[in-house]
């Protein structure tokens, strides 16, 4: 059965350009647990107060998406973000599945804060883990307290998810928001560099540049925004970040 469960869908996007390799269909599932500061989809966090979703089945979903399948060249496909994906492994791996039967590139973009070995949840995952092709995983910060600050939440199972999917051969991309006077620190970014080296399965390393697009959202939600003094970073302190965490694509 394909339409067993429903997703909390926040939003789509016919031809996202920046989740994955090509043009792709992006998928915004509803709900995270984690409370980054420069959060730009805080709408997603929870239910009632900040948001609205829908329910959806994977063949709802995926007949919208095919709309657009003449647009996937170049690797395109299907994209599930978030929020925090993970938290619906069900309605991920059903429509994964609906697209691998079509031969669609999955790609499931995620922070990694659900991972546990605990189940249900594992076993649901590598359920996930056989029919997606890529998984897009932000590593944040590499210090378990500045982690902890800067997101509400340890970083501890999100390195052990990353090293889960380098053990069992499961391609990755790695992206790290750059935040002046958070996240760009030489200890960091060499942390994070040294990390990533020891992962086997990497095919990418991203710096995505702190920016402030989402704090009107922010404001809207009447949420404290926290990180209002942070300019974003020069084109130098980015160079200077990729050079250190070892960027590559
Ligand atoms: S993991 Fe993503 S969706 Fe969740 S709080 Fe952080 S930036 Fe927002």
């Amino acid at each position: 059965m394909m339409n067993t469960y429903p997703g909390k869908i926040y939003a789509t996007e016919s031809f996202g350009a920046v989740d994955g390799p090509g043009v792709r269909f992006i998928v915004f599932l509803q709900g995270c647990r984690m409370r980054c500061r420069y959060c730009h989809n805080p709408e997603t966090w929870q239910e009632g107060k900040y948001s609205s979703y829908t329910l959806q089945y994977a063949s709802d979903i995926l007949r919208e998406a095919l709309r657009y399948r003449t647009y996937w060249k170049n690797g395109g496909g299907i994209t599930v973000s978030g929020g925090e994906p993970l938290l619906q492994l069900d309605f991920v791996r059903e429509l994964f599945t609906l697209a691998k039967e079509r031969g669609i590139h999955t790609v499931l973009d995620t922070a990694g804060n659900p991972f546990t070995t605990a189940e249900p949840f594992f076993s649901k995952f590598k359920k996930v883990c056989e029919v997606t092709d890529l998984f897009m995983l932000d590593l944040k910060e590499m210090n378990e307290q500045k982690h902890q600050k800067l997101t509400g939440q340890t970083n501890k199972n999100i390195h052990d998810m990353a090293r889960y999917l380098s053990k069992h051969g499961h391609a990755m991309w790695i992206r790290h928001v750059l935040v002046p006077g958070w996240t760009d620190t030489k200890e960091n970014l060499t942390a994070l560099h040294d990390f990533i080296y020891t992962l086997h399965t990497v095919k990418r390393v991203e710096i995505l540049p702190y920016h402030t697009m989402g704090t009107v959202k922010w404001e809207k939600l009447q949420l404290p925004y926290t990180l209002s003094a942070v300019v974003p970073p020069t084109e130098a302190e980015i160079i200077r970040a990729k050079q250190l965490i070892g960027a590559f694509d």
